[in-house]
């Protein structure tokens, strides 16, 4: 009875999990539609910017000096406007030759170090809703944030839960040529002076855009 009221309640979180995933991946496919148009109202600006100069009626120079000095404002302001998303592109990999590693002779020393990487996630990893990811760091693949282990993996044996399913970055890693991982890979010596400086307890902090009230109508900026 209580074991089925954990499993209900296991796959309520789950499918919970699943509508946020979702829907943060509409809000950010939303976000790059407006910035795709934003670049294209900039373009369009600058030709008319451009033709404007040359028919005589803007001086460059005024122009130039206009926009440092409300570029320099929007900076004090903290009021720029970016999208802080990262989105894997697997270009060149088939290319790259694979190198074997005898992980169960190697594991009792590096602890399969390698899942404790950080790496974005491609579109399709994404979208088959096998994979997570950082809810507040999308689309990094989601690490325990004190141990630094990848979400996925059997804390005991450190198999990987979604073997079948693992992104592509993790199905063609060899560590045999990282020197991030080895110092020297023959003699299985680890690189423990990169690990400890690079994998640490990851804390998401919020640096985003600047936090509005109604106030911002007239262009005022809560303090943080
Ligand atoms: S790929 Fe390398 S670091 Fe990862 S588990 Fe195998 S031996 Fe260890
Ligand atoms: S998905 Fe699997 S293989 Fe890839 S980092 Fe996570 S636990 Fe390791």
């Amino acid at each position: 009875m209580l074991e089925n009221e954990v499993s209900n309640m296991e796959n309520l979180t789950s499918s919970f999990e699943q509508q946020v995933e979702q829907g943060n991946l509409f809000l950010h496919t939303s976000l790059s539609q407006q910035s795709a148009r934003i670049n294209e109202i900039e373009s369009f600006l600058y030709a008319v910017i451009d033709i404007l100069i040359k028919k005589g009626v803007a001086v460059p120079e005024l122009l130039s000096e206009s926009v440092l000095k409300i570029r320099q404002e929007i900076r004090e302001k903290e009021e720029e406007n970016f999208l802080d998303i990262s989105l894997r592109a697997d270009f060149g990999e088939e290319d790259r030759e694979f190198v074997p590693v005898n992980c169960s002779e190697r594991l009792p020393i590096c602890k399969a170090v390698c899942c404790k990487l950080d790496f974005a996630l491609n579109a399709e990893e994404i979208e088959s809703g096998k994979i997570k990811w950082e809810l507040g760091r999308p689309y990094f693949i989601r690490h325990e944030p004190k141990s630094c282990y990848c979400c996925h993996i059997n804390q005991e044996s450190k198999a990987c839960n979604v073997y079948d399913h693992r992104p592509s970055v993790c199905k063609k890693y060899s560590c045999a040529n990282d020197h991030r991982i080895w110092k020297d890979f023959d003699k299985m010596e680890l690189n423990d002076e990169w690990l400890n400086e690079n994998i640490k307890e990851r804390k998401i902090k919020f640096t985003g855009a600047a936090i509005f009230n109604y106030h911002s109508v007239a262009g005022d900026k809560i303090d943080k």
